[in-house]
């Protein structure tokens, strides 16, 4: 489908007891949408690699559109790829206006992304347009303080954090990474 979503990465297969600081009362609320979609709110995922950041994100992008909202879930990387390419097109303004029909734009994997990869600043772009108006649900490996190794500048860096978290749901998912959890479980059994 155009939402390009994970297959198979759904509520019903995530095992909230992976991820206490979570509860899924909460999650079924953000499933809804209208607490946040309708202001642009955001909702932002922190935490080691195989903590289940994505198969969250792309569960609660799958409730969403089920419950009539638009979404698009990308790695962000390749979005960032393919508004560089508007960008030397010239056509920045109207690539990122065409995500304005996306109620939840899904940033999957923030890590991925560094600004040794020419102009990252169409991120910072893409986020200031979407601000107070459309929400971005973004998940990464690193804490906001290494989000420097992102964007182009420290001052670049603090004004996107800045207009992301200002509304903004977050949630730090620091546990074990649950593939490593489940090899450990398989080998004591
Ligand atoms: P992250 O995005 O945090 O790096 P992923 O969501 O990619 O982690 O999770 C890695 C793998 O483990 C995926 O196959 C995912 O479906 C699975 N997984 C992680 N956490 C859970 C969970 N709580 N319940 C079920 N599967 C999980």
């Amino acid at each position: 489908t155009e939402a390009r979503l994970p297959p198979g990465k759904t509520l019903d297969t995530f095992d909230f007891t992976a991820v206490p600081m979570i509860s899924k009362a909460h999650i079924m609320a953000l499933c809804a949408g209208d607490s946040w979609l309708e202001k642009g709110a955001n909702l932002i995922m922190i935490g080691g690699p195989g903590g289940g950041k994505s198969h969250l994100a792309a569960a609660i992008g799958m409730a969403l559109i089920e419950a009539g909202w638009r979404v698009l879930f990308t790695r962000t990387s390749d979005l960032v790829q393919k508004l560089q390419v508007a960008r030397r097109e010239l056509a920045l303004e109207s690539a990122i206006a065409k995500l304005d029909k996306y109620h939840l734009l899904v940033l999957d994997d923030l890590a991925y992304v560094t600004k040794d990869q020419a102009e990252t600043s169409v991120l910072f772009e893409l986020i200031s347009a979407r601000y107070e108006r459309r929400s971005t649900l973004i998940t990464a490996n690193q804490p906001f303080g290494d989000w420097s190794r992102v964007f182009p500048d420290p001052a670049m860096t603090l004004a996107a954090v800045d207009r992301l978290v200002h509304h903004a749901t977050i949630f730090e998912m620091n546990v074990e990474s649950y593939r490593r959890r489940a090899a450990l479980q398989r080998q004591s059994t």
